[in-house]
């Protein structure tokens, strides 16, 4: 495993396997990595010969009441994780490498973006696409990997590409989940005891959702407003949206579910942000 955290380190290395013409997968995280990273890595391998993890706490992706001073670091850590896995390359910028003195321009989706995370953190995805712009046009990756736990992420990172014609093909990876269901998250450690207890009740609701949904209960209305009455009972959880969209534009349903769609639940257990979302995919497509 190859580290670099300057862009020159970067250059040198990603120079010598252009020469020997090797395909490269990216997986961008921001560190304090767990198994949902894992497996994107490991997915990452399946399309490619090389894989290169980028971790990168991005600052322009954080809005100023939330947890970036705080946000889990622990590169040491992740470094052993990585050197298991035989990734090729880590890189780990400095933010100054990233964002220089006189940074000044920005990338931002106009549509997908105005729903679910995009409407309650403003400036979060305009960050994401800034860093992830920066990510390609650095490392130029012949595949990305994304996990669908941040199912809008990866649906404007999709939109992105396409926009902005980068020639790299982006990979969804299914969401990883801890024993009792609740979706792996480098900020499940931020729980408490009593907390972490509670959190699995989102996937159980969402759980509850999709098997009246396999029952072919298709009213968006009456699955939202079940699953609302169940996470309004979580003590402690106040819940920021629980939606039904559809899987290919993220349009609201609400009303009787014609095609395939996702329910996104977010929210704040005590100080913590979860998010979370299932896929409900009609019969015919399954
Ligand atoms: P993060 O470090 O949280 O920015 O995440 C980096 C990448 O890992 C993103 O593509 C996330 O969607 C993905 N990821 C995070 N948690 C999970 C999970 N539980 N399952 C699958 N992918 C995940």
């Amino acid at each position: 495993m190859q580290k670099a955290s300057t862009l020159d380190e970067l250059h040198k290395i990603l120079k010598n396997w252009r020469i020997q013409k090797k395909s490269l997968a990216l997986v961008p995280t921001m560190g304090a990595l767990h198994k949902g990273h894992l497996s994107l890595i490991k997915i990452a391998k399946q399309h490619a010969d090389l894989v290169a993890v980028t971790i990168f706490v991005n600052p322009t992706q954080f809005g100023p009441n939330e947890d970036l001073h705080s946000y889990p670091r622990t590169l040491e850590q992740d470094f052993k994780l990585l050197q298991q896995e035989s990734i090729d390359l880590v890189f780990y910028p400095h933010e100054n490498e990233i964002y220089g003195p006189q940074f000044q321009t920005f990338v931002s989706n106009k549509k997908l973006n105005n729903c679910l995370c995009g409407a309650s953190r403003p400036n979060f995805f305009q960050g994401v696409c800034t860093i992830c712009t920066k990510l390609f046009n650095l490392v130029k990756p012949d595949f990305a990997v994304f996990g669908k736990k941040d199912y809008q992420q990866f649906k404007i990172i999709e939109q992105l590409v396409n926009d902005l014609h980068f020639d790299v093909k982006i990979i969804p990876g299914p969401i990883i989940r801890e024993h009792d269901g609740l979706a792996t998250s480098s900020r499940n450690r931020y729980l408490s005891n009593e907390e972490r207890n509670l959190a699995p009740k989102i996937y159980q609701t969402l759980t509850m959702i999709k098997n009246l949904f396999d029952d072919n209960q298709r009213n968006a209305n009456k699955l939202v407003s079940l699953a609302k009455n169940e996470l309004t009972q979580i003590t402690g959880f106040s819940l920021d949206y629980c939606e039904i969209r559809s899987s290919n534009n993220l349009t609201l349903l609400d009303e009787t579910i014609n095609q395939d769609c996702l329910m996104f639940v977010a929210g704040y257990l005590g100080k913590t942000r979860l998010i979370d979302n299932i896929e409900l995919t009609l019969k015919e497509h399954r």
